[in-house]
C-alpha cells in the first residue's frame, strides 16, 4: 500500500471531495478550522476502489486503521474494545457528490457484551446503553449483514405490545434489554453466525458494507438516472467518528439546521431539534421535533453556541450550509455541513445578501445559480405539498401552472374568458384560428401533437401552460366531453393542467403565483454588467412587449408579423388579399390590412422604445390562412342545403293565400346573402386547391412570397415605417430593423432593399424627417449561410433562423422527427440531445461561425443574434457568446434565465470548449 488511504480528521485536505468524500473532506476542515467535531477519520474513496477492483481491502489498511482508532483512544481517553470507558463509533459512507441510496449510517458500533456492561456502570443509565444496544444490533445487522428491518420490527412491536407501551421512549431498560437479546437471536439465525463480539471485526464488516453498497443497485441506478460520471463521484470514502450522545438525558439533544432559511432566503437560525435522542430520530420522524428557536428558552447557553456554529460555518464556507448537530451533556458537536439546497427564491436573496454581506464577490453571487432554477420564479407552480393524484399526464410543452373550466373551442373559451372565468382550452390539437382561444386561456391541453405543435410553440411564445399530446385524453368536441379511461370530463368542469411536468388534474389545485422580486431585479442587473451578449425577446404583441420589456429585454429580436394577421377583425381582409384574383383587387384589400399593421407596429415601437424592434416580413404560406380543404367542403355542403331551404320557403309563400300569417323567420330570408357565401367559400376552396403544396414548409414562402406578391412586402414595409414616422414625430426613441425571412441570394434582398428604398424616400419626404433603421436578414437556409459574405453587402444585420436552419442542416421536418425517430436517435445515443432544443454546435454551429466570419469579412460592424427557440438555453448561449453573437432572442419568460446565462457564458468563457464531447 504506497498511497496513503487513511487520514485523520487534523490530516485530511477538506477541499479535496473526490478523495474524501465530501461528508469527510468538511469534517477535516472543520477539525481543522477549530469547530467541535468528535474525533475520527476517513477512509478514501481510491481506498474503495481498491477494493472493489481487488474484491479485498488493501494490505495493511487494517494496520491502519487501527492506528488511527489508537489515536482517537488517546484524545477521548476511551478504549475501543475497552470494559471501563468504551469508545464507540459510528461508520459513515460518503461520496463526493451527495446520493440517497448509498449506505446508511451505523451508530454505536464497538458494542458488545463486554462494553455494555461498562457503558451501565460508566453512566448508571441501563436504560440508555440498552436503547444503544439494540439500536447498533439493527443497523448493523440491516446494513452490514444484510438482514431484513422487518425482522427486527415484529420482535420490537411485539415487546411493545405486550408491555402496553405506545411510544419508544415508554419502554424502560428491562424491555430493551429484551429487544437486544432478541435481536441478536435474530442475527444468528439469519446469518447462521452468532452476533459478532470483536469490535475490530464488527468495524471491517462495516467498511465492506460500505464499500460494497457503491455498487449496489440503488447506488448504480441513482448515478444512472443523474448521469452522476466518475469524474464528477468515483468511490464512497468511509468515515468513522466517535460516538456522542444526545440520547443520554434531558440535558441532551440532536438537531439539523440551515444556515438561513432555505424556503425564502431569510438570514435567520433555521432548523429543528429533539431533547434526548439520537440523530436518526429526527429523520425518521418517530417524535415531532421542535423549532430552532425554542432550545433559546430550553438551552440558552447551547443556542448561543448553535449562533456561534452557524456563524462560523457561513463565514468560512461563503456559502448557505445545511448542518448535523448534537448535544451531549451541555457540549455542542458538529457532525455534517454541505451546502444548502434551496428553492430558487431563496437562491436570488441569498446570493444578494450575502454580496452586500460582504461573504462573495459579484461573480460568485451570479455563479452560484443555475439559470435554469429561474424557472420556478417565472410562472404560476402548483402547491409542491397537494399529495392529489394526477389524472393523466402528456407532454410538459409549456411551463406554469393553470387551473381552469374545461373548454372545448376557441369561441367558448373567448365568451366564457370574458366573464372573468378562468379556462383551459381543451382540443385535440390547435390550430393558427384558434388563436383568440388562446388569449382567453389560462392555459392549454392537448390530446395530440408534440412540444412543437401548434398549441405548444403558441403558447410557449405567450407565456402560458400547455400540456400538448395527453394520448389518453378522447376527445368529443360534439358532445363536449372528454374521456379519460373512466372519467368523464364535462364543458365546464375544472381542471388543473401543470405545463412543467405534464400532469393533469381534475378538479382545482392550489397554485402559487410568480413574483420578480427586488432582488431577482437586483441580481439581474449584475448579469446584464458582466454579459457581453445581450438579451432580447421573441413577442408578436404590445402587451407581451411589455411583459419582456420588464423582464429585462433590451430589443425585440423577432416579431412574427402573421401573429397580427390572425386576430379576428383581419383574417376576413387576409383572407381576401389572398383570393383576390388580381393585383389591383388585392391592392384593395392590403389598404384595408396597412392601418392595422401600422397601429400594430407603432403600440410595439413604443412598448419597447428605445430599443430595437426587429419585425419579420411575412413568412409563411399563404393557405395557412385559410381553412381547409375538408372544412370549405363541409360549409359548402351546408350552404347548399341552406338555399334548398329557401327555396322551399320561397315555394310555400307563393302556394300560401297572402292574407295566411307567417312566423318571424320567413320575413328574413334573402337568397343573395347565401349565394355570395357560396360564391365566396367556393373562390376559397379554389384558392386552397390552387396552392396546395407538397411540401409547403419547403414551398412558397418567406422572401419568395416577396418576390411574387411584391405588394404584400411593400405594404408591410410602408406600415413599418409610417409608424416609425408617427414615433419620431411623437418624440419617442424607436430603431426598427425590417427583416427578409427565408433568403438564398443576395439579389432577394437587393430586390426587397430597392422597395424599401423607395418607401423610405416617399415617406421623408412627405414628412420632413429622417428614418433610422435597419435592413437584414434571417440566415435560415444553408445557402444563406454560405453565402453570408455576399448578403452581408446589402444586410446591416443577420438573424440566426435556428428552427429552420436546423431543419435545413438536418433535412428533418421538426414535427416528423420529434414525433417519430428523434427519441429513438436519443435512446440509441446517435443524437445526444434534441437539436431543436440544444443548438446542435457540431452541425448547425459550424454553418453559424462560417457564417460570422463572412458576413463581418465584408461589413465588420454586421449585428449577428440567433432568435430560433434554442436562444433562451443556457448551453446555446454560451456557445452563441463563444462565436461573438451580438445578442440572443427568446421567448419572454426566458429571459431572466438568458439573462443570467449571458453573465456565465462571460465568466466561464475560459472554461468554454467546442468539443466538450464529440457526438
Ligand atoms: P446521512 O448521510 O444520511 O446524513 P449521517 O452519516 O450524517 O447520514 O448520519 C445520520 C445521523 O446519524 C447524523 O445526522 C447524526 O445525527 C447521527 N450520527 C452520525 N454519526 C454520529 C456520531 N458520531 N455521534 C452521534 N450521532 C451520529
Ligand atoms: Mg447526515
Ligand atoms: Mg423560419
Amino acid at each position: 500500500m504506497t498511497e496513503q488511504y487513511v487520514y485523520s480528521f487534523q490530516n485530511g485536505d477538506g477541499k479535496n471531495k473526490q478523495l474524501l468524500g465530501g461528508k469527510g473532506a468538511n469534517l477535516c476542515e472543520m477539525t481543522q478550522i477549530g469547530l467541535n467535531v468528535p474525533p475520527g477519520f476517513v477512509i478514501t474513496t481510491s481506498a474503495c476502489l481498491d477494493y472493489l477492483d481487488n474484491h479485498q481491502l488493501a494490505d495493511g489498511l487494517l494496520d491502519k486503521v487501527k492506528v488511527q482508532i489508537k489515536e482517537v483512544e488517546q484524545t477521548t481517553g476511551k478504549t475501543f474494545g475497552g470494559g471501563e470507558n468504551p469508545l464507540l463509533i459510528s461508520v459513515r459512507s460518503g461520496s463526493a457528490i451527495s446520493m440517497p441510496g448509498m449506505m446508511d449510517t451505523i451508530l454505536n458500533l464497538g458494542l458488545n457484551r463486554k462494553t455494555l456492561a461498562g457503558l451501565i456502570e460508566q453512566t448508571n443509565d441501563p436504560r440508555f446503553a440498552y436503547d444503544a444496544y439494540r439500536r447498533f444490533i439493527q443497523l448493523f445487522g440491516k446494513v452490514a449483514l444484510d438482514i431484513d428491518d422487518e425482522k427486527f420490527d415484529v420482535h420490537f412491536e411485539a415487546i411493545k405490545k405486550q408491555s402496553g407501551v405506545k411510544a419508544d421512549v415508554g419502554l424502560d431498560a428491562g424491555h430493551l434489554k429484551e429487544i437486544s437479546d432478541l435481536f441478536l437471536q435474530v442475527v444468528h439465525e439469519e446469518t447462521g453466525n452468532p452476533f459478532p463480539e470483536d469490535v475490530f471485526e464488527q468495524l471491517e464488516i462495516s467498511i465492506k458494507a460500505v464499500f460494497n453498497s457503491w455498487t449496489g443497485k440503488r447506488a448504480v441506478d441513482y448515478r444512472r438516472e443523474f448521469h452522476i460520471t466518475p469524474d464528477m463521484a468515483n468511490g464512497t470514502a468511509v468515515n468513522v467518528v466517535t460516538m456522542v450522545f444526545g440520547n443520554m438525558g434531558n440535558d441532551c439533544a440532536t438537531g439539523v439546521g440551515f444556515t438561513r432559511n432555505p424556503g425564502t432566503g431569510i438570514n435567520e437560525m433555521y432548523g429543528e431539534y429533539l431533547v434526548n435522542a439520537q440523530g436518526e430520530d429526527v429523520v425518521a420522524g418517530i417524535r415531532t421535533p421542535k423549532p430552532v428557536h425554542e432550545l433559546k428558552k430550553e438551552m440558552p447557553d447551547l443556542y448561543k453556541q448553535l449562533v456561534d456554529l452557524r456563524n462560523k460555518l457561513e463565514a468560512h464556507y461563503k456559502e448557505v450550509q445545511d448542518y448535523e448537530y448534537t448535544i451531549e451533556k451541555g457540549t455542542l458537536y458538529c457532525l455534517q455541513t454541505r451546502n444548502g439546497k434551496m428553492n430558487a427564491t431563496a437562491m436570488v436573496k441569498t446570493s444578494v445578501d450575502m454580496l452586500n454581506e460582504g461573504l462573495i464577490s459579484k461573480e460568485q453571487a451570479l455563479l452560484r445559480i443555475d439559470p435554469e432554477l429561474l424557472e420556478q420564479l417565472l410562472h404560476p407552480h402548483l402547491d409542491p405539498n397537494n399529495n392529489i393524484p394526477s389524472l393523466a399526464k402528456g407532454l410538459p410543452a409549456s411551463p406554469g401552472a393553470a387551473c381552469g373550466k374545461c373548454v372545448f373551442d376557441a369561441d367558448s373559451a373567448e365568451r366564457l374568458g370574458r366573464t372573468g372565468e378562468d379556462v383551459i382550452l381543451l382540443r385535440e390539437e390547435t390550430k393558427p384560428e384558434d388563436i383568440h382561444g388562446f388569449f382567453a386561456s389560462q392555459g392549454i391541453l392537448t390530446s395530440r401533437g408534440g412540444k412543437t405543435s401548434h398549441a405548444a410553440v403558441v403558447a410557449r411564445g405567450m407565456g402560458k401552460a400547455c400540456v400538448a399530446g395527453a394520448e389518453d385524453i378522447k376527445v368529443d368536441v360534439k358532445s363536449r366531453r372528454a374521456l379519460v379511461s373512466e372519467v368523464l370530463i364535462s364543458e365546464g368542469d375544472i381542471i388543473t393542467i401543470d405545463g412543467s411536468t405534464g400532469e393533469i388534474y381534475l378538479g382545482r389545485i392550489p397554485t402559487i403565483q410568480p413574483s420578480f422580486s427586488e432582488e431577482l431585479k437586483t441580481m439581474l442587473a449584475w448579469a446584464d454588467e458582466i454579459a457581453e451578449i445581450r438579451v432580447h425577446a421573441n413577442v408578436d404583441t404590445p402587451e407581451r412587449a411589455r411583459t419582456a420589456a420588464s423582464y429585462g429585454a433590451k430589443g425585440i429580436g423577432l416579431c412574427r408579423t402573421e401573429r397580427m394577421f390572425n386576430a379576428t377583425d383581419r383574417l376576413p381582409i387576409v383572407i381576401d388579399m389572398i383570393i383576390a384574383d388580381s393585383t389591383e383587387e388585392r391592392q384593395i384589400a392590403l389598404d384595408k390590412l396597412l392601418p392595422f399593421q401600422r397601429d400594430d407596429f407603432q403600440q410595439l415601437f413604443e412598448a419597447m422604445s428605445p430599443h430595437p424592434v426587429t419585425v419579420r416580413l411575412l413568412d409563411p404560406p399563404m393557405h395557412e390562412f385559410l381553412p381547409s380543404e375538408q372544412q370549405l367542403l363541409d360549409e359548402i355542403q351546408a350552404l347548399k342545403q341552406y338555399e334548398t331551404i329557401l327555396l322551399g320557403q320561397k315555394v310555400t309563400l307563393n302556394t300560401l293565400s297572402s292574407n295566411t300569417p307567417l312566423p318571424p323567420p320567413f320575413d328574413q330570408l334573402d337568397e343573395e346573402v347565401v349565394n355570395i357565401a357560396i360564391t365566396k367559400k367556393e373562390l376559397m376552396l379554389k384558392k386552397v386547391r390552387d396552392l396546395f403544396e407538397v411540401n409547403p414548409m419547403l414551398g412558397h414562402r418567406g422572401v419568395r412570397l416577396g418576390m411574387s406578391y411584391p405588394e404584400i412586402y411593400k405594404m408591410q414595409i410602408r406600415s413599418i415605417l409610417e409608424s416609425a414616422a408617427i414615433c419620431i414625430k411623437r418624440q419617442i426613441p424607436v430603431l426598427p430593423e425590417i427583416m427578409v425571412p427565408q433568403v438564398i441570394t443576395a439579389k432577394e434582398l437587393v430586390q426587397v432593399k430597392q422597395y424599401v428604398d423607395e418607401i423610405k424616400h416617399e415617406i421623408e419626404q412627405a414628412n420632413r424627417i429622417e428614418l433610422k433603421f435597419k435592413f437584414g436578414t434571417m440566415i435560415e437556409t444553408v445557402r444563406a449561410s454560405t453565402r453570408a459574405g455576399a448578403l452581408a453587402e446589402t444586410a446591416e444585420f443577420f438573424s440566426f433562423g435556428t428552427n429552420d436552419l436546423t431543419q435545413a442542416t438536418f433535412s428533418f421536418s421538426r414535427e416528423d422527427a420529434e414525433n417519430k425517430f428523434l427519441p429513438l436517435y436519443n435512446e440509441m445515443g446517435l443524437l445526444e440531445d434534441n437539436p431543436f432544443e440544444v443548438l446542435d454546435v457540431k452541425g448547425v454551429g459550424q454553418l453559424m461561425k462560417i457564417t460570422v466570419d463572412l458576413g463581418r469579412k465584408t461589413r465588420p460592424e454586421m449585428k449577428i443574434g440567433i432568435c430560433g427557440e434554442q436562444g433562451g438555453l443556457p448551453l446555446s448561449i454560451r456557445f452563441c457568446h463563444h462565436i461573438k453573437l451580438d445578442y440572443v432572442s427568446c421567448s419572454a419568460p426566458r429571459i431572466p434565465i438568458a439573462r443570467l446565462a449571458a453573465a456565465h457564458a462571460k465568466l466561464l468563457e475560459n472554461e468554454y470548449s467546442e468539443h466538450q464531447d464529440d457526438r
